[in-house]
């Protein structure tokens, strides 16, 4: 942006304050944390100006091209970028340091971390006190042998993905099927497979609607249990050359976000000095009272014949019988579940009304539920009752937290998905048995959580895993551990040490890989705006790392020998031509080979004139029951949030919004007075599955809720198949609990 557009149309009504930069408020110091991170990568400073200057990011789904991107002039960076960087510039550990675990049992994540990058393949068999280095060819043999050993049934992949570039998911889903394994899953299990399922179902696609350029041309974005200020920080840059527009934004969320109320854009002078005002209206839903929300949403959207009539008879079905189950519900009672008052639904309505249709963004607060697929639908009714999909300024927007999870579905690293995102059949299978010349499983395999469950069955003989961390990731951090320390065979491949490369197992192998900008030949993500994005090749060699794709196509070839040609590309340029010709939705990815180069599948906006990918070739309404909360007497609700972190890498121990530590229960003022604690008292929290020790921080939440930084609170959420969304198969990450006081009572 330009110093005239700069100083253009500053709106004072927008601004959060008059302290320059909002000085002594609680909130991020950008600039420090600029030239910390500047200190934290001085051993390459070159390097790590290659990768800012010519990668795409490696940290969230917005997706850019060195400093910057396809929705605003000007740089685009953030925190979270920098905050990744040190992982791409480390240097290899000693292995020695990995020959005795006993000094590294205690550490945590971060300070495993800070040894630097996992350079050399280890392994560690049972009784011995650490890993020992090994050859390449002794890890990949071990590997193999493994597999060749088991029958398919009885090993599974996953596939984390931070970094993780189309490339390797492509070849890994791929071998994964050479060798008869269904079982391989992404991290989109765990934080938008409710989207995809709801998505599919409804508008017959599993990906956002709409491009980032809408955001800016948006009437009113409406955030659904999402806070991209800490999760998609640039997204906030978006959010405020919208606001000048005259945006308004509602947020749907227990707690209002201290950074979706006010931000700083850093790059912005008015906002870095000023701040902005981001929230118009926040509707305070309670936790799992989504789908409540939408059906009374909906019920006055009706009742103001606000619907667009005409849309909606030309464009979709579903939406009589919608009427009729809404006229069967109570909208006090519905508020009731939602735990929002009339005057705010009214509010929210009036927005709806007066926009004419909304960008409605949403993330793992709606998703992260037992009912999300259902919310994912209310949603979805919202937008096809104003005909808010296929054009400028609105759309369906699941907000990806990750660069890697749109990708990896699409190239059916997942259960429950083949390549292009088809679905897992016979028919489907057979096609592409055909076009890559060996029998595909036309059944879907075990899901991320479903693998763990296997395991700890004992129906599991090797897990081999890219990246991700099962402990952190997954609820339930003990039965995890038992779970995986059943597995004879554990492969850990990745580009760090994690804690769970440290449970016990017959045979445990460590296999160094490169980061995506040390891929060879560079390698694609696919972004929340479908966009496929080429990050070059910046060369640079950590020990004996090997780039992904080549080690998945190296161990099918020892699995199977008479497949080799299969997987055998002079280069990736080759593989991307490959892409581009089993997976139609991805032409155009064999033309990209520089900084820049980009292609957005589907176009700027899916759905185009009310056409739906769907059988019907309409969207679908769905008529949704809400689930009434059962909360014992003296009990409350959990759910987990996010603080200075990238999904389970938790960056800094105090959240600069809102200055809690990671230990913090975030609890309401009247629900502290009842319980007798105050700021900083001490807790324990009680769930089923285990306890807590929290530090009380007050926040303003609706009755009998609190949250709780995840991972941590992993250790109070249950696992098990029946806390699981029934059909996406995402963990219910929330919690009933009880609170006990630890502190002496206050005199
Ligand atoms: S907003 Fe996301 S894509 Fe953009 S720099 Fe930050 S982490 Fe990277």
């Amino acid at each position: 942006m330009s110093l005239r557009e700069q100083f253009a149309g500053w709106k004072p009504r927008l601004w959060a304050g008059w302290r320059p930069n909002g000085l002594g408020e609680q909130k991020p110091n950008h600039y420090r944390d600029i030239a910390r991170v500047a200190w934290a990568n001085r051993a390459h400073p070159a390097y790590a100006y290659q990768v800012l200057t010519k990668g795409a990011c490696d940290g969230c789904s917005l997706g850019v091209a060195g400093l910057h991107d396809w929705t605003i002039d000007g740089v685009h960076l953030c925190t979270t970028r920098l905050d990744l960087l040190e992982l791409n510039t480390a240097d290899a550990i000693d292995p020695l340091v990995l020959s005795d675990l006993g000094p590294l049992r205690s550490r945590t994540g971060g300070q495993l971390r800070a040894l630097g990058r996992l350079g050399h393949p280890m392994r560690r068999r049972r009784g011995e006190a650490g890993f020992r280095r090994v050859s390449w060819d002794e890890a990949l043999s071990v590997l193999a042998a493994g597999l060749r050993a088991t029958t398919p049934e009885r090993a599974a992949l996953y596939l984390t993905s931070r970094g993780i570039t189309n490339e390797t998911y492509y070849v890994a889903a791929k071998a994964s099927r050479a060798l008869g394994i269904a079982n391989i899953d992404s991290a989109a299990r765990v934080c938008h497979a409710p989207s995809t399922v709801g998505l599919r179902q409804t508008v017959g696609v599993a990906a956002t609607t709409c491009s980032l350029q809408d955001v800016i041309e948006a009437p009113l974005v409406v955030l659904w249990g999402s806070n991209p200020a800490n999760n998609q920080p640039v997204f906030m840059k978006y959010l405020y050359l919208a606001r000048k527009r005259g945006c308004r934004v509602v947020v749907v969320n227990p707690f209002l976000e201290p950074g979706l109320a006010r931000y700083w854009v850093p790059s912005n002078v008015e906002s870095a000095l000023f701040g902005t005002k981001m929230c118009d209206l926040h509707v305070p839903v309670r936790p799992g009272g989504d789908v409540a929300l939408a059906n009374a949403v909906l019920q006055r959207l009706i009742a103001r014949a606000a619907v667009d009539r005409a849309f909606v008879d030309a464009h979709t079905e579903g939406f009589d019988e919608v009427v009729t189950a809404l006229s069967g519900q109570d909208t006090d009672h519905l508020l009731g579940l939602a735990g929002v008052d009339r005057p705010t639904l009214e509010s929210f309505v009036d927005e709806l009304t007066r926009a004419g249709g909304a960008i409605h963004v949403w993330s793992m607060g709606i998703t992260q539920h037992r009912g999300a697929a259902d919310t994912v639908r209310g949603i979805v009714n919202l937008a096809l009752a104003q005909a808010a999909v296929g054009r400028d300024g609105v759309g369906l927007m699941p907000i990806r937290g990750h660069s890697g999870v749109q990708g990896g579905a699409e190239m059916g690293a997942y259960a429950t998905a083949l390549p292009g995102g088809l679905p897992v059949d016979a028919e489907h299978a057979a096609a592409l048995a055909a076009r890559w010349g060996f029998p595909v499983p036309g059944r879907p395999g075990l899901t991320a959580p479903e693998m763990v469950d296997a395991a700890g069955r004992g129906e599991l003989d090797v897990l081999w895993m890219s990246g991700g961390n099962f402990l952190d990731v997954l609820p339930d951090p003990r039965a995890v551990e038992a779970a995986l320390g059943r597995v004879p065979l554990r492969v850990h491949q990745d580009v760090v040490v994690t804690r769970q490369m440290f449970v016990d197992g017959d045979d445990v192998v460590l296999l160094p890989v490169a980061t995506r900008y040390e891929q060879e030949g560079g390698g694609t993500e696919t972004t929340t705006e479908r966009r496929i994005v080429f990050s070059p090749e910046i060369p640079r060699r950590v020990g004996e790392a090997r780039s992904e794709w080549r080690l998945f196509a190296d161990v099918a070839s020892r699995v199977r020998p008479e497949l080799r040609p299969a997987f055998s590309w002079p280069d990736n340029a080759d593989l991307r031509r490959e892409i581009a010709e089993v997976v139609p939705l991805y032409a155009g990815i064999e033309t990209l080979a520089d900084t820049g180069d980009a292609v957005q599948w589907g176009g700027r906006h899916l759905a185009v004139g009310g056409v739906f990918p769907t059988p019907s070739g309409r969207g679908r309404f769905s008529s949704l029951e809400p689930a009434e909360p059962q909360v014992p007497d003296g009990s409350f609700v959990l759910s987990t949030r996010r603080g200075k972190q990238f999904n389970s890498m938790v960056h800094h121990q105090v959240d600069p919004f809102t200055g809690a530590g990671r230990d913090a229960v975030f609890m309401d003022a009247a629900d502290a007075s009842a319980l007798g604690v105050d700021r900083g008292a001490r807790v324990r929290l009680r769930s089923e599955t285990g306890s807590l020790d929290c530090t009380v921080t007050l926040a303003h939440l609706p009755a009998r809720t609190l949250q709780v930084h995840w991972p941590e609170g992993n250790a109070l959420i249950a696992g098990g198949p029946d806390r699981r969304e029934p059909q996406s198969k995402v963990p219910d990450y929330n919690a009933v609990v009880t609170v006990e006081r630890l502190d002496p009572e206050p005199d």
